[in-house]
């Protein structure tokens, strides 16, 4: 099957083999090895030298943390959206009790981030931004490097969502003073789900000290301290990090730096090959659009769930859909870890074919 769904994202065969070790003592001495090596991998595709912990859950999980450790009730922040998960967040924090004032970009544009800095200038009892770096609903990367630079010099803190991107696309979360970046094992990283990945910076810890929301699952300094001797709070998805371990030496074998690249290239690839079919993109700049999921929009009059459906069936593709309000018009192309050319051609071969027998609709 080629599974080209934005996550989870196929796994290279040596990290299926992977999965299917031994269980071992979770408080024992090759956990703590475990752990420390994926630790430092995960370190170093954040390019940062900041706590990172890892939590049994998937990337939500990770969000839902951050909201709970950070802040106490009726705190301000801001949330970032440019589409679907940049609302989640927003809305998680909106359930944790907290002030959010939101800043909404239209589908398929990123941030604006002198519209950030000039909100942040209006309103000094933000707290934090809250921020989605790669918009996985529309194929849209947010300038990150930008967005921090605007909030930096405003004191607030700033929380990334980085499920999609960290690990595929370059977070410089030290020079660029990202305070927390959320990941999650099923994307780029080419591990099943159930890991999510957070850093924390000084600052984000100093908040955590003065936060009053109530955690425990999450708790960031139970995890912390845990993390000091080579544990984990609760029993860990040793599994998944078995996966883990084998992934993360692949992409350091690699080098980020070329992983990053890589990642550049495909999307570039995939961009072009859908311009070529016809298919108008849903990001509509180039400099934006994601190089780990390109969503395009259905020609008009396609019927979105017959023609996942038609590709799945007929051709073994599976692509996702549209979701939130982009639902049944749009089609999503996952590109990020394990992926090749001659996947994405397989991809445009079976478009070609379906779109054939549809209207197509370009402007
Ligand atoms: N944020 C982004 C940007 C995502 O792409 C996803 C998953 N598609 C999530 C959050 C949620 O992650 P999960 O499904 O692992 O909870």
């Amino acid at each position: 099957m080629n599974l080209r769904t934005p996550g989870p994202t196929p796994m290279p065969p040596q990290v299926a083999a992977a999965l299917s070790q031994p269980m071992i003592n979770h408080r024992g001495p090759e956990f703590a090895e475990l752990l420390a090596e994926v630790t430092t991998g995960i370190q170093d595709a954040f390019q940062t030298q900041l706590d990172v912990l890892l939590l049994t859950s998937s990337g939500t999980g990770g969000l839902e943390a951050a909201v709970a450790n950070l802040f106490s009730p009726g705190d301000r922040v801001l949330a970032i959206i440019i589409g679907n998960f940049g609302e989640r967040f927003a809305t998680i924090a909106e359930r944790y009790g907290l002030d959010v004032q939101r800043i909404t970009f239209p589908n398929g544009h990123a941030a604006d981030p002198q519209v950030v800095a000039d909100r942040l200038a209006a309103d000094p009892a933000v707290a934090a931004v809250l921020v989605t770096h790669n918009e996985t609903s529309t194929g849209v990367t947010n300038d990150l490097q930008a967005i921090a630079g605007a909030v930096r010099d405003k004191g607030p803190l700033l929380l990334v969502d980085g499920v999609s991107s960290a690990g595929s696309l370059e977070i410089k979360t030290d020079e660029w003073r990202v305070d927390v970046l959320v990941s999650a094992s099923q994307k780029g990283w080419m591990v099943p789900p159930g890991l999510a990945m957070v850093s924390v910076s000084p600052r984000a810890w100093e908040a955590h000290q003065r936060a009053m929301l109530p955690r425990y699952y999450w708790d960031f300094t139970y995890a912390r301290k845990e993390a000091a001797r080579g544990q984990t709070p609760f029993t860990p998805t040793i599994t998944v990090l078995y996966g883990f371990r084998e992934a993360m030496h692949m992409l350091r074998t690699e080098g980020f730096p070329a992983v990053f690249e890589r990642h550049r290239q495909i999307g570039t690839y995939t961009r072009a090959g859908l311009d070529k079919l016809g298919l108008r993109l849903v990001p509509v700049e180039e400099r934006t659009a994601s190089n780990t999921v390109t969503a395009f929009w259905l020609p008009q009059g396609t019927d979105e769930k017959a023609f996942l459906e038609t590709l799945r069936v007929q051709y073994d593709i599976v692509l996702a859909g549209g979701q939130g309000e982009l639902a049944g018009q749009i089609a999503r192309i996952g590109h990020m870890g394990l992926v090749t050319q001659a996947d994405i051609d397989q991809v445009f071969g079976a478009l070609r074919e379906v779109l054939a027998t549809q209207p197509v609709a370009r402007s």
